[in-house]
């Protein structure tokens, strides 16, 4: 039998089944009881939250022959034609690859006939924002007055690309990221109905790469489960190319000595092993966000981060190397190391410099100390006052809230 991937096997069938996401499902559950559901719908959101697998679950109860409830049955023709995507009055669109206008014209010349089985043409559309102009125009005038058996569905990462037109005649729903919790609750689900062994705290870090997204964290567990047949620590590591912390451990002590010596052969050791630089300078920054996030959470940072009892105590063994204000500084320098590290030609010379500045920075001053001790200098003549008041001002760093929310932002 053709292996099927987990994204696609374990995709919710019943919206008893959808994680996370309560308020949509709420909303939408809702409007089938009652028979209400809007003629267009927009699902937004990053990539793998669950936009299309709203949109097919919705066509599925909203044409199932034999629905029990507000459920799809799962066993008539129609859910079955659905599930494989050879449904004909449930129309798949990519609007990545299928932009043009005559894609729309088939679709408008189309919603005049009815449903050949079910109850409704549904036109689900994802990626609708890549659509030409042309293709919204004409989408435009059937949403302006769509026959009453057709439906539209629409996906989309980006619905600040979409025409206002068209978003104010759908009803439109932003899907969240998943929590690191929610995602390692489901490749738990996943492995045990596999059989399969594993270590929780693989899942953990699977969950961390994910980022929020359970088809990449299913993708991601596909690739460990084909490299080896057991789910543990040191897989996950070795197929993924994961940096372990013990690196970024290794960094803090190197700090904390302020030894610079051992990083030209961290650098090395990453390469030759094979290692994602691109994944390990992300490493690093959840890293320093770590600290940032015990400088202000404290004792709460615990619960929030969702590390091991081991992690945490190192991490709070070495808080006292980076202040609030030094992470801040550091996680704005990563964010822009990161930028260049898409371009540089050599990216071991770009890690290394990127690793001496992380054990080389010191804590900026405050601003409070900075003003003191600028009150507390001897006089000087006024043009010398100018100069060295602005090569302190140089030396703060200062961060708005907004801007604290941004790093955070980018950095989550
Ligand atoms: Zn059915």
């Amino acid at each position: 039998m053709e292996y099927e991937v987990l994204a696609r096997k374990f995709r919710p069938q019943l919206f008893s089944e959808v994680i996370g996401q309560k308020n949509i499902l709420q909303t939408l559950m809702n409007a089938l009881a009652k028979n209400r559901i809007a003629h267009a719908y927009l699902f937004s959101g990053p990539k793998g939250v669950g936009k299309t697998t709203f949109a097919r679950l919705l066509a599925k109860a909203l044409n199932c022959q034999q629905k029990e409830g507000i459920e799809p049955c799962n066993t008539c023709s129609s859910c079955k034609e659905i599930a494989k995507s050879i449904s004909m009055d449930v129309i798949e669109i990519d609007g990545a690859s299928n932009r043009g206008i005559d894609e729309i014209r088939k679709i408008k010349e189309n919603v005049g006939y009815a449903a050949s089985s079910g109850n409704y043409k549904i036109y689900i559309i994802d990626e609708v924002h890549m659509l030409t102009k042309e293709a919204f125009n004409a989408l435009l005038k059937t949403l302006e007055e769509p026959p009453s058996h057709v439906k539209f569905f629409f996906a989309t990462t980006h619905p600040s690309k979409l025409p206002t037109t068209i978003i104010s005649r759908c009803q439109r729903f932003a899907l969240e990221r998943f929590s690191t919790s929610m995602i390692t609750e489901k490749l738990e689900t996943i492995l045990k109905s596999l059989t399969i062994e594993y270590e929780k705290s693989a899942l953990l870090l699977i969950a961390n790469v994910a980022d929020g997204s359970m088809r990449d964290a299913e993708s991601l567990l596909d690739q460990v489960i084909a490299f080896e047949s057991k789910v543990n620590r040191a897989n996950v590591i070795e197929s993924l190319g994961i940096v372990e912390k013990k690196e970024l451990y290794f960094l803090d002590e190197l700090k904390r000595v302020q030894n610079i010596g051992p990083v030209f052969e961290l650098t090395q050791k990453l390469i030759t092993s094979g290692k994602d630089l691109n994944l390990f300078l992300e490493d690093l920054m959840q890293h320093i966000r770590h600290y940032l996030i015990i400088a202000i959470l404290k004792e709460k940072a615990t619960e929030f981060l969702q590390e091991s009892t081991q992690d945490m105590e190192i991490y709070f063994k070495n808080q006292d190397l980076y202040s609030k204000e030094l992470c801040l500084y550091l996680l704005e320098y990563l964010i822009q190391s990161q930028e260049r590290f898409h371009f540089t030609s050599n990216k071991q010379v770009l890690l290394e410099v990127i690793l001496l500045e992380i054990i080389q920075s010191q804590k900026p001053k405050r601003f409070e100390d900075l003003l003191d001790n600028m009150q507390q200098q001897p006089k000087a003549k006024p043009q010398e006052k100018k100069k060295m008041s602005q090569n302190k001002m140089d030396t703060i760093i200062r961060f708005s809230q907004v801007e604290l929310e941004g790093i955070l932002k980018k950095t989550t």
